[in-house]
């Protein structure tokens, strides 16, 4: 028997009408992102961002509708509060180039979110060359690990490691809308570096730096995702506290090693997001301490336990440390982190604990995602 097909969704779609506008919600342009596949079916409800909390008894209304088509196994029916312009309809004016004329102020804030992605963590460091990314990376593939729907987005636009990292020279293709993510370990990977010939020096001013990212936010096809993690610049400039306020952060985590001077950057790190009151999810210690291969002796050799002591002082928690490690810096330098090529490993263990605190951390003190409902 021939199941259930798009035009039969749509015409149940369009018995709900949409209060605003007084259209059905189909002409209205509030359905997009429909799929039936074996019979269960999803779609997004798009709605204003003003309308967002409002309307939940209209997605509710969209799920039932689509429910009674015969023949339909299940429904999901997600809620986005789109941001405030004239919403095309699907398929419509959303095809920019990158590169050009975008206006940064417009497509993600901090109350709309980016739909379909629950959670957008940053990993940061207030200075270079601590692990940052490194860091990200294996943390991104720890919470992936860990059952979850991961993305990393490389924002670290000055010297963009994640191609590198995971060893991509391909180019992201695109269906004419957004820009496919390169999949590497499970992982949905964005960076400036897929995009621009790495040896090219590149300067990028303020308005520049926001524009690319944005479009790396919101042109890309992220969703679904649990968490996008986003590896930020390094240091505490204007880039990053743009970054910091434009992006909608639902926590941070701040690499340090234990050496002094890298913890007052940390101190820097922390202020920033605190100012922009992005929760801080905590502090993790990188290069924490040597265990020597050969005969097992730890060494200390930044010193050790300063992050905690930092985090202790400051009243933020200490998420764990990552001893210096050459597995780490050989896998990291090769493009096969750790964490996804030898798992077992005491190196992937140490990453595996830290991604549990910081999914732990993220249930319960981040600010949920904004206004996204999937039921
Ligand atoms: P950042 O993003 O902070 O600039 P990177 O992640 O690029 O730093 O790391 C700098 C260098 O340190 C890289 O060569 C990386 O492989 C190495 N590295 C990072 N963390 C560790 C670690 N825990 N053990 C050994 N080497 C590490």
């Amino acid at each position: 028997m021939a199941g259930p097909n798009e035009d039969q969704i749509t015409q149940a779609l369009k018995r709900v009408r949409d209060p605003a506008s007084g259209q059905n919600v189909v002409e209205a342009g509030l359905i997009s992102g429909l799929t039936l596949r074996n019979n269960h079916v999803s779609f997004t409800v798009e709605v204003p961002a003003a309308r967002g909390p409002a309307s939940e008894p209209l997605r509710k209304a969209c799920e039932e509708a689509v429910n009674g088509v015969p023949g339909i196994l299940s429904v999901t029916a997600v809620l986005t509060a789109h941001r405030e312009r004239n919403t095309p309809p699907q398929g419509q004016g959303h095809g920019h180039k990158h590169g050009h004329g975008h206006d940064a102020n417009a497509p993600v804030t901090r109350e709309t979110g980016v739909p379909g992605v629950r959670s957008i963590i940053a990993v940061a460091s207030g200075k270079g060359g601590v692990g940052k990314s490194t860091v990200a990376v294996n943390l991104a593939l720890a919470l992936s690990a860990l059952g979850n729907k991961v993305g990393l987005l490389d924002a670290d636009i000055y010297g963009p490691s994640v191609p590198r990292l995971l060893d991509i020279r391909e180019k992201p293709e695109t269906d004419g809308k957004k820009l496919k993510p390169i999949e590497r370990f499970g992982l949905k990977a964005m960076s400036i570096g897929f995009l621009v010939d790495q040896d090219t020096p590149m300067i990028w001013r303020g308005p520049m730096v926001m524009s690319a990212l944005t479009q790396m936010l919101t042109d890309v096809a992220w969703a679904p995702l649990d968490i996008l993690v986003v590896d930020m610049p390094p240091g505490t400039g204007d880039a990053q506290l743009t970054l910091a306020q434009r992006v909608p952060l639902a926590g941070a985590v701040i690499v340090s090693t234990p050496q002094d001077l890298a913890l007052i950057d940390a101190r820097k790190g922390l202020a920033m997001f605190r100012k922009t009151e992005v929760p801080v999810l905590g502090i993790i210690e990188n290069m924490s301490l040597f265990i020597c291969p050969t005969c097992g002796t730890e060494h200390h050799i930044f010193g050790h336990g300063g992050a905690r002591a930092t985090a202790a002082e400051l009243d933020c928690e200490f998420l764990g440390e990552i001893p210096l490690l050459p597995a780490i810096r050989e896998t990291s330098d090769a493009g096969m982190p750790i964490v996804a090529t030898r798992p077992h490993s005491p190196e992937a263990h140490a990453f595996l604990t830290l991604a549990k605190r910081v999914a732990a951390k993220l249930e319960t003190s981040a600010r949920p995602a904004p206004k996204i409902v999937i039921e």
